[in-house]
């Protein structure tokens, strides 16, 4: 399987390239030349697999010119280690818990599966590989868990200063052996636009071996398919067969995997994307205007997306034919006052608290019930472990959540982490200097 650019078809690399460059020079995103079908017996089937072994008939479909069956079956093994079970709330609504793995967050999927992707092609002798990495908070720790001392890696993270919660912090900033944290006086749109301008430098790219691992990287996209595939197959054992997923969305990879497992023949009724005030994808649904704007702060701050990056992947699954994609795709926005009490709601009817992006979900989950006469099973993703946002709970909720122990431990580390403003020529000299 080859991966183009989504600006030049004619553009074709490797996997392996895919991975390192993140982004091709044209500035589009690699996707999968050919959208593979998994086997119908497979699908029809699927109740009887496991995590593992849906994820690794997944990742073959689309990987195996390119890793080893052994390999990639050992790979996929250890990237998703842990559970992503579908809690049924009631008989038809269900939460999809993605949040238990080592950063509480869905994007341990992907952010697992890359770093062992990148190991797995990273021989003995190549170049130090440098990982840059912007976040709005949860990118951060999953990336800098996954990564942490990886042999010949060393990632760079930029988060926007006092926009990431304590928690947050700590998972970015106090984990030290090849992971370096760079607090940037700006927003998270700021934070990727200095990355993504580090990869445009020629100097800095002659200089260093530099990746992504942000959601742009197929490498973090392909793994988030697994999740649905694999809820889809617990609804089955419950004799549910008529899913609706609702997707929390930042940057819309989390719910572009999921449309990538539709078109590979994951059969959803309809995907709703459920954004906060960051709602450029919802007006460009309702209008026919993609029209980006700069981000505003939320309490779902993973969402704070002013300009979603793979919205362009999107687009590319559905070659361009809107009208299609509205069809397979409903969105909803959400502010921060109906978020809390969204909160409070899910609490209120069954005794479960929610991160606020879990929330937003839920809101759109039930004003879709509500809007039509869907009687199948609603999933929403539930896409990180409330405890990662302590300041936006009420006393009262607060005291019902639960820390892990993964979270106690990291209590009392100091915190590492250098202050850069927005130029670029400022980060890039810090590159410089420090390496
Ligand atoms: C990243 C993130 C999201 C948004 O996911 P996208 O793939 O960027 O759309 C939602 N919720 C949480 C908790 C996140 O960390």
């Amino acid at each position: 399987m080859k991966f183009y650019s989504t600006n030049n078809k004619d553009l074709r690399v490797s996997f392996k390239e895919a991975v390192f460059n993140s982004m091709p020079l044209d500035k589009g995103l690699y996707m999968p030349e050919v959208i593979p079908q998994l086997p119908t017996d497979f699908i029809d089937h699927i109740e009887k697999y496991s995590l593992t072994e849906i994820a690794y008939e997944v990742a073959s479909a689309l990987l195996k010119d390119e890793i080893r069956a052994e390999d990639l079956k050992a790979l996929v093994a250890e990237a998703a280690n842990f559970n992503a079970p579908a809690v049924a709330l009631d008989d038809h609504t269900f939460v999809l818990e993605l949040f238990h793995g080592p950063s509480l967050a869905f994007k341990d999927f992907g952010a697992r599966f890359m770093s062992r992707v990148m190991g797995y092609f990273l021989k003995d002798g190549e170049q130090l590989l440098d990982v840059l990495v912007a976040t709005s908070g949860d990118t951060g720790g999953a990336v800098a868990l996954g990564f942490l001392g990886v042999p010949n890696t060393r990632v760079t993270i930029l988060y926007p200063k006092g926009k990431v919660s304590p928690i947050q912090e700590q998972q970015l900033t106090t984990l030290g052996q090849n992971i370096r944290a760079i607090e940037i006086d700006g927003t998270f749109d700021d934070c990727q636009a200095l990355v993504k301008a580090a990869f445009a430098d020629e100097e800095l790219n002659k200089k260093f071996r530099l990746t992504s691992a942000n959601s742009i990287n197929i490498s973090r996209l392909i793994p988030q398919t697994f999740y649905y595939f694999n809820a889809y197959a617990q609804l089955k054992r419950k004799g549910i067969k008529d899913v609706v997923f609702s997707v929390p969305s930042g940057n819309f990879g989390n719910i572009g995997a999921g449309l990538l497992a539709y078109k590979m023949g994951l059969p959803v009724k309809q995907f709703i994307a459920a954004t906060n005030v960051n709602d450029t994808v919802p007006r460009f649904l309702e209008t026919g205007v993609y029209e980006t704007k700069p981000s505003v702060q939320t309490y779902a701050n993973a969402m704070d997306v002013g300009a979603p990056s793979n919205w362009v992947r999107i687009m590319d699954l559905f070659g361009g034919d809107t009208e299609t994609l509205k069809k397979v795709v409903t969105a909803y926005r959400y502010n921060d006052e109906e978020t809390l009490a969204g909160i409070k709601t899910i609490d209120e009817k069954y005794n479960y608290i929610t991160c606020p992006h879990t929330a937003i979900a839920y809101l759109a989950a039930d004003k879709y019930r509500n809007e039509t006469d869907f009687e199948g099973g609603i999933v929403f993703l539930s896409t990180a472990h409330s405890c990662k946002f302590p300041d936006i709970f009420p006393a009262e909720l607060a005291a019902k959540i639960e820390i892990p122990t993964s979270v106690k431990e990291l209590e009392g580390r100091t915190k590492q982490a250098d202050e850069l403003g927005v130029d670029f020529e400022g980060f890039k000299k810090w590159l410089e200097s420090k390496n």
